[in-house]
């Protein structure tokens, strides 16, 4: 019998209700049963890839090119497994596929219904993922908050769960957040308390309340949660924020939650072995030697837009025992004031990621420019990596009104040009080149020396691409394309060979780093990034003795 934790969340988002399931995911895999999560996001769009990451948060490729919500990269990182796009289900698929099927006669002289059709087809999708993964417990978490007119239907679907497939095979855990009033100090159990009463009135009683506070959670408010929301003090978990996220399964492990969980889904003791997770979550920690690095974006007020990108450099931090330290630099204010490029030499590394449109998209390839010129180690990817072939365009093989068409669709000399694919696309949900590719890295280049491999697998999302006109004249001026895809077709990886590290992806390597396993590409980066400041440093020190 297939087992359901499902995890919803209360008072607000950005609790981490996220991180929460991975953990629990976590912990339970780490027990040898297999496990998988899914993540439910109630609004009407039928993917994550129309939404606006500075909103939002970033938009996750899945291996099958779905554009996923920023979760489904937190389980991939936290459980090490590949997940579809079908563990991100959304109202605009649900809703879609309930209307498909009512234009096909599927429903035939019924009246159509939000209960049962789409609690039916809710279930249909919870339960085909758990089949289709084969797993002992399926993790599903609801996003947004109890209360939610567009989480009903959801709430509804796992209330009904709860009948059909019985109390032992069915757990619901709530997150809500304890906030400590500023002047008075106290703990507040308040918002918890309304928001499990809201749970409660729509049928569901949770049996596990995890309370995220800025630090731990006092004994009696912890009673008091207990009392007020029906359930177990012993059920009643403290989630403070940590150094580190992957330390999330062992707080919650440390307080007994694989006990709660195994009397409650009536499974054997638990005894998780997390010593290999221990010991990798305190390389996490370390706190020096720092490598500083720039990242240069437009999306740089949330900290979530990039978020696999900032795990990415971490894994790589931990994997080197040093501990990143990554600032934003607004490309806009970078076009205001040229001038503020000078900071760029006080960071071991700079970053540009993924981006799209022209807004910024100067200020971006003068930051591509300037660590060129200033030997500082540089990773562009995607529209960083297009970037960079749009500034070495202009700046070293002449060709001065270079341009993407993104940027500039009446450019001289388009570089970097719509995907041939995409000139006859009048949509734009789901119609990027998405997904895994396969890469064909060349040999003698240190593209190769950092995969060890000539063939490699990533992830892509992007409409545009380098121009193949142009590739003769931009390798006469210097550039190497060292990798490709389709039969040759399109370059994926550029560097230079006489710079300490200046490499870009067309691919997007942030999706296949985990902790234990960093993406080569961005511990070569940092590993220039860490040889940097080391070199500085003795610099600095040199001077000032
Ligand atoms: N805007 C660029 C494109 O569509 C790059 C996309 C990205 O960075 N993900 O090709």
């Amino acid at each position: 019998m297939r087992k359901y934790i499902f995890v919803t969340g209360g008072v607000m988002s950005g609790l981490g209700k996220g991180a929460v399931t991975a953990s629990i995911a976590k912990l339970l895999q780490m027990s040898g049963l297999k496990v998988s999560s899914m993540k439910i996001d109630p609004y009407l769009n039928v993917d994550a890839g129309t939404m606006n990451p500075l909103v939002h948060g970033e938009v996750y490729v899945t291996e099958d090119g779905g554009e996923c919500d920023m979760d489904i990269g937190t389980y991939e990182r936290f459980l090490g497994i590949n997940l579809t796009r079908y563990h991100n289900v959304t109202t605009g698929q649900v809703f879609k596929a309930v209307i498909e099927a009512e234009r096909r006669g599927d429903y035939l002289g019924e009246c159509v219904q939000i209960i049962p059709h789409v609690t039916d087809e809710i279930k249909v999708q919870i339960r085909g993922i758990a089949n289709k993964d084969d797993v002992d417990i399926l993790v599903v978490e609801c996003g947004g908050t109890v209360g939610d007119i567009e989480g009903l239907s959801y709430l509804e679907a796992f209330r009904q769960m709860r009948l059909e497939e019985g109390r032992g095979n069915t757990l619901f855990v709530h997150v809500t957040w304890g906030p400590v009033l500023p002047v008075v100090g106290e703990f507040k159990t308040k918002p918890t308390q309304h928001s499990v009463q809201e749970l409660r009135r729509i049928g569901i009683q949770p049996d596990i309340v995890i309370v995220r506070s800025k630090s731990g959670m006092p004994r009696d408010a912890k009673r008091k949660i207990a009392l007020y929301a029906n359930v177990e003090p012993r059920a009643v978990f403290s989630n403070p924020d940590l150094e580190t996220v992957y330390g999330v399964p062992l707080v919650l492990e440390q307080q007994g939650i694989l006990e709660v969980i195994s009397d409650y889904l009536d499974l054997d003791k638990l005894k998780p072995s997390s010593s290999s997770w221990r010991s990798l979550v305190s390389r996490f920690k370390v706190r020096e030697p720092v490598v500083r690095i720039a990242m240069i974006g437009k999306y740089t007020k949330l900290a979530d837009s990039y978020v696999s990108v900032n795990h990415a450099l971490y894994h790589a931090a931990a994997a080197l025992n040093v501990k990143v330290d990554i600032n934003w630099i607004d490309s806009e204010g970078i076009e205001r004031d040229m001038s503020k490029l000078n900071v760029l030499k006080d960071y071991d590394g700079v970053v540009i990621p993924g981006g799209f449109g022209p807004r910024g998209s100067e200020g971006k390839m003068a930051a591509a420019d300037y660590t060129r010129r200033n030997s500082i180690p540089f990773l562009g990817l995607c529209f960083g990596f297009q970037l960079a072939v749009v500034s070495y365009a202009r700046d070293v093989a002449g060709l001065r009104d270079a341009s993407s068409a993104e940027i500039d669709p009446q450019t001289k000399h388009p570089v970097i040009t719509l995907l041939p694919e995409q000139r006859e696309m009048s949509e734009l949900g789901g119609t990027m080149r998405l997904g895994s590719h396969e890469i064909a890295i060349k040999p003698d280049t240190m593209a190769f020396r950092i995969y060890g491999s000539t063939r490699i697998f990533r992830r892509h999302r992007h409409r545009y691409e380098v121009n193949p006109m142009y590739i003769p004249i931009l390798e006469k001026a210097g550039l190497v394309f060292s990798a490709y895809s389709d039969n040759g077709l399109r370059a994926e990886i550029l560097e230079l060979p006489d710079h300490p590290f200046y490499m870009a992806t067309q691919y997007h390597p942030e999706f296949s780093s985990r902790p234990w396993a960093p993406e080569p590409v961005f511990l070569s980066f940092l590993n220039a990034s860490y040889i940097r400041s080391k070199t500085e440093r003795s610099a600095i020190r040199a001077t000032s003795t």
